[in-house]
């Protein structure tokens, strides 16, 4: 098995990983809170863990992924603040939460499928585990780490000793410059709710029963319960968006080993984010990029995917649509050449029987792999590669085939594309131009809309020009 090191975002540094259980290696990645739509910086987050696991397998380790579904408990602020983001987005679209629930888990899949990112072994629903939440809290509360409060239990900070460490909180000096708080029932501004019984809100459609009162649970306590059910006790990796180093993890971490008493999960990595013009993408902000706008304009979404890929996962990534055209032209470059040593090579050789030189790109593929997920080293192997004629043309086949396990484009896939269109056709695509013209003047952008849309399902992507509209083929 080949050494692999990360970033421990908990110490800071990078680190030999060693699994818990030899050869096993038991991961988990919060998911989406199903709301809204994944915005392409929440999708950016699941393909770095997508790739991470993608690593681990080739190089030997069997992994369990596991992955939460948040479908109650995460109020619009990460602080316990502000409304149910499920309750919320239900009553604007005026469905119930569970229909919410169902419509945006399914566009998360058909996205993630889209993507190329692998499903997780384990897709767990929070409404599914409130009883495991119940258990869990009923331990933490056994212990003395919590205490009862305006009809809410708060999970006690100041009792956990190790608070705060994975963001490098000092808890003292934080206390004295904190911010007013807005919850006058909690004892120190960190505290946070494992349980609710005083919703701020009338008709709170999800409440259970617990020990505490009719209620529901806080947005922490899930991912503490489902990933110690289907993980244990202690497991070796738990990763996410950078957002969450201050809060959701670090609550979570508090109250997992407030339960059990011993150190919980061992590596933890955390994804920067995608960032537009230096701003913030944010999903409740409302303004944000979706897969699915992307493929509107003509993109396949393994051009997002291999936009991803160009960047560290531990640096940010600057979203710019020059960007994603030049990650367009290097994927379809790339399969390009695949094709032609496709043509070359009669077979792909056998990955057993690579010559020296493609050897030495397999190790320093591997290399790049092996070193904190250095993608965008391991992506310059690949061009190195394609590039170098010295390197017999199956051997090179067989080698790109067996790199894309990792990075997910669909290489094998790889077709010529066959495009040409007749004069009918020309006529039509002319016609259709003229319509959506017509119906901009006459304001009517749903027909606008749904015209270029279609001809975009036919592979005809339209620009608006100051001279007018123009139509190219989508490669
Ligand atoms: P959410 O559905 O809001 O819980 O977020 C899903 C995942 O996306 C979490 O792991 C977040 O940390 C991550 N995330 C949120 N915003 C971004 C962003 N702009 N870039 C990368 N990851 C993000
Ligand atoms: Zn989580």
């Amino acid at each position: 098995m080949h050494d692999v090191h990360i970033f421990n975002t908990m110490g800071r540094k990078i680190q030999l990983f060693t699994p818990l259980h030899e050869g096993n290696v038991g991961f988990y990645g919060c998911g989406p809170t199903v709301y809204n739509y994944a915005h392409i910086g929440n999708l950016r987050t699941y393909i770095f863990e997508d790739t991470l696991v993608r690593m681990l397998r080739r190089f030997g380790y069997r992994v369990t992924h596991v992955m939460n579904i948040t479908d109650v408990g995460h109020l619009s602020g990460d602080d316990d603040t502000g409304e149910d983001k499920m309750l919320k987005s239900a009553r604007e679209k005026g469905q119930s939460v569970l229909e919410i629930a169902q419509f945006y888990t399914n566009a998360f899949f058909k996205d993630t499928e889209r993507l190329n990112i692998r499903q997780p072994d384990i897709v767990c629903k929070a409404t599914d585990h409130i009883q495991d939440m119940i258990e869990l809290i009923k331990r933490i509360e056994a212990n003395g780490y919590s205490y009862f409060s305006g009809g809410n239990l708060y999970f006690d900070v100041s009792k956990f000793d190790h608070y705060g460490e994975l963001a490098g909180l000092q808890l003292d000096q934080l206390k004295a410059g904190a911010r007013v708080e807005l919850d006058p029932n909690k004892r120190n501004p960190f505290d946070f709710v494992l349980w609710f019984t005083k919703s701020k809100f009338d008709k709170q459609a999800l409440i259970w029963d617990s020990p505490w009162g009719i209620g529901y649970p806080g947005w922490h306590i899930e991912c503490s319960a489902m990933s110690m059910k289907y993980l244990g006790e202690q497991f070796d990796i738990h990763a996410g968006g950078v957002d969450h180093i201050a809060v959701h993890h670090t609550n979570e971490i508090a109250q997992s080993e407030a339960a059990t008493g011993h150190r919980w999960v061992n590596y933890w990595m955390h994804a920067e984010f995608l960032v537009l013009d230096k701003g913030k993408m944010s999903k409740s902000s409302g303004s944000f990029l979706t897969l699915e706008s992307l493929i509107d304009k003509g993109y396949d979404p393994l051009d997002y995917r291999y936009f991803c890929l160009g960047g560290h996962y531990r640096s940010q990534l600057s979203f710019s649509w020059e960007g994603l055209d030049q990650a367009r032209s290097a994927r379809l470059s790339l399969l390009d050449r695949v094709l032609a040593l496709k043509e070359k090579a009669v077979k792909p050789a056998s990955i057993s029987e690579l010559g020296q030189k493609a050897l030495r790109y397999l190790t320093a593929f591997d290399d790049a792999l092996a070193d904190d997920l250095a993608m965008p080293r391991a992506l310059a192997q690949v061009w190195s590669l394609l590039k170098d004629n010295d390197v017999p043309a199956q051997d090179a086949l067989a080698l790109i085939l067996n790199i894309d396990e990792v990075l997910g484009l669909d290489i094998a896939k790889a077709q010529r594309r066959e495009v040409s269109v007749d004069t009918d056709t020309v006529q039509w695509i002319n016609s259709q131009i003229q319509r959506r013209a017509a119906a901009k003047k006459a304001r009517d952008f749903a027909t606008a809309d749904a015209i270029r849309s279609e001809l975009v399902a036919r592979g005809i992507q339209l620009e608006d020009r100051p001279e007018g509209t123009v139509w190219r083929l989508i490669e």
